[in-house]
């Protein structure tokens, strides 16, 4: 499979996701949430960060079934969505246990963890109840 690049502006959020917590970054200066991580905050250039757990929960803003070319370790099609968290930050995500034809803008989504091994824990989103 293809793993994430883990440095030291993402290791929070695979602790994090190995901690069944998804996390965010928040600028220590302004307060502003922000993902993907980065050094600087995008909104007043300040390095000093830190994050915080966010809900967990989330809305589809736009979605692709991925069904070509082939995937490493992964059965095909898959859901790809970018989701909406309720915090106000976007990110993209697999969505799972949901077909190609249930997928559709605006469906709440509810985060869950795929262990991979020692070092690596995927978010996956499902259906909200
Ligand atoms: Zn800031």
């Amino acid at each position: 499979m293809i793993r994430p690049m883990i440095n030291r502006d993402s290791q929070f959020f695979w602790d994090g996701t190995a901690a069944g917590e998804l996390r965010i970054q928040v600028c220590n200066a302004c307060g502003a949430k922000r993902f993907p991580p980065g050094p600087a905050c995008p909104d007043c250039g300040a390095l000093d960060r830190g994050f915080e757990a966010t809900s967990g929960k989330g809305t589809v803003f736009s979605y692709v079934v991925h069904r070509y070319p082939p995937v490493p370790g992964k059965e095909l099609p898959i859901v790809i969505a970018l989701i909406d968290l309720d915090e106000g930050v976007r990110m993209v995500g697999e969505v799972v246990d949901v077909t190609d034809e249930e997928i559709e803008i605006g469906m709440p989504l509810q985060v869950d963890y795929r262990r991979i091994d020692d070092e690596l824990t995927l978010p996956i989103w499902r259906k909200a109840s």
